[in-house]
């Protein structure tokens, strides 16, 4: 949700050429699951320094949040402490409010460390790969164990006012009364008569508001979070905003009220609402909040799926909830980019809000060069595959197939493997991947959470973990709604993990007790599993998801990253590569794979570029596919250069397939997925020939880069001949310089 009138200030300093990102994010929940992705996000946008402001909880919060994020250096993080005084700038006053729950202390049972690791004591490896681990980022073990007593609850509330805004200057007005207007002589003038004081010009005396118009009164608004009914007592009592209430100094224009409907129906909190006055507009941001917020992601959807419906199926239409507490005061729901003005004039602005006319993307596709043709072919050369009526189990649906940071068409990672109707298993869980399963499910999304019995993390970059935190807590409420008793998650995982949980477990919200931890390393080949704890844990992951292995192998991205592969009782395998470069242990574990899901980071050309940041080109998993002798590759995890589709390679084949967000396949599509290819061509040929172009001028560029290298090396009188030689020869071809899978 975003009211663009009063989100977070974002101040340039054009002296220092620093720019300074205020935030102000009220739970540390919510920062837990979103403020890795944002801060990547500012990042990316060249933002140099950003400080938070939030509860205490913060600073540690910070501190955890570093010790996995590699991508974040680059980027100068500071806290500004809840305690400290209001911050101000040209336009406005923040003033921070600490709001400590009337439960606080309570529903806080000591958190249980070795609930987490029940293979701490006998696996050996553990300590030292942590220590290793925080060797890496200074943070103190002592105070991550000090802090097992009970954190401080405190939840923070925004109250921004802005400054009087002086009138304007009535140049017309001035002429007519004789003015200096367009001379030196008038500065002084405005600037006098913006304060309030009267001038007296050639004798006459001008008051301010015959050239001027009148100031802009010093507005308020609010923003306010109310998690539970713990807290509505202690808001109501609150001086701050008793003094805002009734005859205020500076009205408030808005409050937007971030609160369950639980709260928003308590009558005291409505007496609060209705005690800001009738000219105080009101926003509430909830679960109730429905709203298309990612249009581009729907657009491209509605297009796949006249491709083909199922494989590509049409993302949920935004729940609608019929039951909405009911107000005393003017109230309006949150939508995406609904805007609230509070100058010049103060109104609602629904300009921006987004509306999804699906027919509008289907007809834009229709009317697209070949793309009716190819999809016609398309179902001509698929017609003999035989559909079958029921639905087939493994189904596997790709949440996330972008790298690095989410994007509005490719999320960051995260694949649904469906194993049977009622068990299910996470690929890695990127930030934002329980969103993805919301778009994919709708109301279905409890069910499918209810299904699932473990989580596979590869390795601890941003991109692949930072969604589990909300996946666990959102199993737990679809398990509690559906009436079932809520067992651990089993979670695959490098032992790293543990640290991050942990912490979360002791500063924010207690989780603990819904994860088993196994550590990746204790299901590698021959592995030397001392700890009955893990050994049982091993098999209820077996049994829960029918499997009759689950392997896991090192790969060569960062330290502690896996590749896992899947054996299912019915013979089925499935591997996944995670994060890699080409990988010989990954193709010795997936020998035979049924299916392979390989990164492919990276097109063809940039091996390079690949080895610097341990990817894989396309080519480059195609062939470790070929090695594996899989029976069909997916490639995944593109770098959001590619955002629509990655550029194609000759080395694809029939048994090779490019994921998309969204895209469900069961074994029996695969025969269909590679020619899908036209159809796709069609679709993104304006994207394809883009990044073709781009690729060309590249290759221009190294072309020319070698030239020149040769010159300086050869001397005076070779250089004719050789550049003869150089300009004769066709660019160098992808395979030329592909880097052969080790
Ligand atoms: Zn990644
Ligand atoms: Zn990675």
């Amino acid at each position: 949700m975003s009211a663009t009138a009063w989100k977070p200030v974002t101040q340039k300093d054009r002296f220092e050429q620093e720019c300074c990102f205020q935030a102000l994010s009220s739970t540390l929940q919510r920062m837990f699951f979103l403020l890795p992705g944002m801060i990547l996000t500012l990042k990316e946008t060249g933002l140099p320094k950003c400080v938070l402001s939030g509860p205490p909880q913060l600073e540690k919060y910070l501190e955890a949040i570093k010790i996995f994020s590699g991508p974040l250096k680059g980027i100068d993080l500071a806290v500004r402490p809840h305690s400290a005084p209001e911050y101000k700038d040209e336009t406005m006053t923040v003033f921070q409010i600490p709001i400590y729950s009337e439960r606080r202390g309570e529903d806080w049972p000591s958190p249980s460390p070795e609930r987490l690791s029940p293979g701490r004591s006998s696996d050996s490896g553990a300590a030292e790969n942590e220590q290793h681990l925080l060797d890496g980022n200074p943070v103190n073990r002592t105070a991550q164990a000090s802090s097992s007593s009970l954190p401080e609850v405190a939840f923070l509330f925004s109250l921004s006012q802005l400054h009087v805004k002086k009138g304007n200057f009535l140049v017309l007005k001035a002429k007519e009364l004789g003015l200096p207007v367009g001379t030196a002589a008038i500065a002084p003038i405005i600037a006098a008569v913006k304060d309030g004081k009267s001038v007296t010009y050639e004798g006459r005396e001008i008051l301010p508001e015959e050239i001027c118009s009148p100031p802009d009164p010093g507005l308020a608004f609010v923003v306010v979070e109310c998690p539970d009914e713990g807290f509505i007592q202690p808001i109501c009592e609150n001086a701050t905003f008793k003094r805002y209430q009734g005859n205020a100094d500076a009205p408030v224009a808005l409050v937007a009220h971030m609160a369950p409907e639980c709260v928003l129906e308590d009558p005291r909190y409505q007496q609060w609402m209705e005690r800001f006055g009738p000219a105080t507009q009101h926003l509430v941001l909830n679960e109730s909040c429905s709203s298309v917020h990612n249009l581009r992601s729907h657009k491209i959807q509605t297009q796949l799926s006249l491709i083909h419906p199922t494989i590509f199926p049409p993302l949920t239409a935004p729940r609608c909830q019929e039951e909405h507490a009911a107000f005393p005061v003017p109230t309006v729901r949150g939508e995406c980019l609904l805007k609230y003005q509070l100058r010049p004039r103060r109104e609602w602005q629904r300009d921006a809000v987004i509306v999804c006319n699906p027919d509008e993307f289907i007809a834009e596709a229709l009317e697209l060069p070949n793309f009716q043709e190819s999809v016609q072919e398309y179902r001509e050369a698929t017609k003999d595959v035989p559909a079958s009526a029921a639905k087939q189990y493994p189904e596997i649906v790709f949440l996330g197939t972008g790298s690095a940071i989410p994007m509005k068409i490719r999320n960051v990672s995260a694949t649904l493997v469906n194993i049977s109707p009622d068990r299910s298993l996470l690929l890695d869980c990127g930030e934002g991947t329980f969103g993805q399963l919301c778009r994919h499910y709708g109301d279905e999304v409890d069910r499918v959470l209810g299904t699932l019995a473990a989580v596979f993390v590869s390795h601890l970059h941003a991109d692949h973990h930072t969604g589990l935190l909300n996946i666990l807590l959102q199993r737990e409420r679809a398990l509690a709604s559906l009436g079932k008793p809520c067992p651990p998650l089993l979670v695959v995982a490098p032992t790293q993990l543990k640290a991050w949980l942990q912490l979360y477990h002791n500063q924010c919200q207690q989780l603990l007790q819904h994860v088993s931890l196994i550590p990746a390393k204790c299901l590698q080949k021959g592995a030397e599993v001392s700890s009955p704890a893990v050994e049982r844990l091993i098999g209820s992951l077996l049994a829960a998801c029918e499997l009759e292995e689950f392997q896991t192998c090192l790969v060569r991205h960062c330290k502690h990253a896996f590749g896992c592969a899947l054996v299912h009782a019915s013979g089925w395998k499935v591997v996944y590569s995670g994060d890699t470069m080409p990988c010989e242990a990954l193709v010795q574990m997936g020998k035979d794979a049924t299916l392979l899901i390989h990164e492919a980071t990276l097109e063809d050309g940039l091996e390079e570029e690949a080895v610097e940041k341990t990817h894989s080109t396309t080519s480059q998993a195609i062939g470790v596919g070929v090695q594996m002798n899989a029976g069909f590759t997916m490639l995944n995890h593109f770098s959001q250069r590619y955002a629509k589709v990655p550029l194609f390679s000759p080395d694809f084949n029939e048994k090779v397939g490019i994921a998309f967000d969204h895209m469900k396949v069961c074994f029996g599509d695969l025969l269909t997925v590679p020619k899908l290819m036209a159809p796709l061509k069609a679709l993104f040929a304006g994207d394809i020939e883009e990044m073709e172009g781009r690729r060309e001028k590249r290759e221009v560029r190294l072309a020319r880069a070698a030239l020149m290298s040769r010159e300086q090396a050869a001397g005076p009188e070779d250089r004719a001949p050789l550049q003869k030689r150089a300009l004769a020869e066709p660019p160098p071809s992808p395979q030329s310089k592909k880097v052969r899978a080790q």
